[in-house]
């Protein structure tokens, strides 16, 4: 199918996307396209404008930010693959980064845009989850920092406001971290996934498509933190989740799968 009309503007700067957003109340920001121009063609979201913030090279890097990393939203998949601070000091963003879609996907999918979308199958959403990052966004009123335990409401539902870009993801360093994925195809989206990590010396544990949003495994995390091995810690990983009975899986199925990559996960780190 393909989109209903709708009309385009590209934003030169973050504050003329914001205030092109103002303007329309059915606006929409464009940043790859590849989450948001499939809803599109299959007629689930008729924008009437598009935002293209594309082009904003200003948001499209990885620094040292002293205990942590900051990463603009426009930065594509394949350049969190690549980057040499995230191997050094965050590489489960690239290992993460690395298995979504397919090169073309990975050329043009952003970070920023991965996480404004709220998909609770979104790699990089559980990531920043799992990494308590700080999710920065730009509105009429200034800048705010929105810690991510706080950012997603729902199903395609996060704290971001309609006018509002998000410019800047903000990583810790972390010693050491993993992300496991099983999809049905190569290239596919997760069944499941599970990222672990060692933050400020307590490890941290994240869960893709178990529920409506991406989840912390807290359980998990509580009882590795009073000792327990892998696989008792790894048996507490549905706990508090929902996971989804579709095309690629049972719930139950999901559940299991989980347990199995939360140990393997633990036992990594
Ligand atoms: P867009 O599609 O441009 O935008 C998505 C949404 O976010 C829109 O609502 C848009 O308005 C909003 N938005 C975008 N940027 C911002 C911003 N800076 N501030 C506020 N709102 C913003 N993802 C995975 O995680 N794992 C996979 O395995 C995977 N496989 C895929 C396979 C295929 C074939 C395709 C087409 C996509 C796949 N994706 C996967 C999704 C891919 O990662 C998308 O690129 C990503 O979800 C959205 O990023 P984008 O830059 O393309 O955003």
């Amino acid at each position: 199918m393909i989109p209903a009309g709708f009309e385009y503007a590209r934003a030169g700067s973050v504050d003329e996307a914001v205030g092109l957003l103002g303007g329309d109340e059915d606006a929409k920001l464009l940043a790859g396209g590849h989450s948001l121009i499939p809803l599109m063609r299959l007629r689930f979201t008729r924008p009437s404008l598009l935002v293209d913030i594309g082009r904003l090279d200003d948001l499209r890097y990885v620094r040292d930010d002293g205990d942590r990393i900051a990463i603009g939203a426009l930065t594509r998949h394949a350049e969190l693959v690549r980057d040499p601070l995230l191997a050094q000091h965050c590489a489960l963003i690239g290992e993460a980064a690395a298995g979504i879609g397919d090169p073309q996907v990975r050329h043009r999918g952003t970070i920023g845009g991965s996480i404004a979308h709220g998909d609770p199958a979104s790699d990089l959403g559980t990531i920043v989850v799992t990494l308590d990052a700080e999710l920065v966004a730009r509105g009429p009123s200034g800048e705010r920092t929105i810690p991510a335990a706080d950012f997603f409401a729902g199903m395609f539902e996060t704290a971001l406001a309609r006018q509002e870009v998000l410019t800047e993801i903000r990583v810790p360093k972390v010693p050491a971290g993993v992300y496991l994925k099983v999809e049905r195809r190569a290239q596919d989206w997760a069944t499941v996934a599970v990222a672990a990590a060692r933050v400020d010396g307590r490890v941290q544990v994240g869960l893709t498509s178990m529920g409506p949003t991406p989840l912390r495994a807290r359980s998990v995390e509580e009882a590795v933190a009073g000792g327990a091995s892998p696989a008792d810690a790894a048996a507490r990983t549905a706990d508090g989740t929902s996971p989804p009975s579709d095309v690629s899986g049972s719930g139950e199925y999901r559940a299991h799968l989980a347990q199995v990559l939360v140990r393997r996960a633990l036992e990594q780190l």
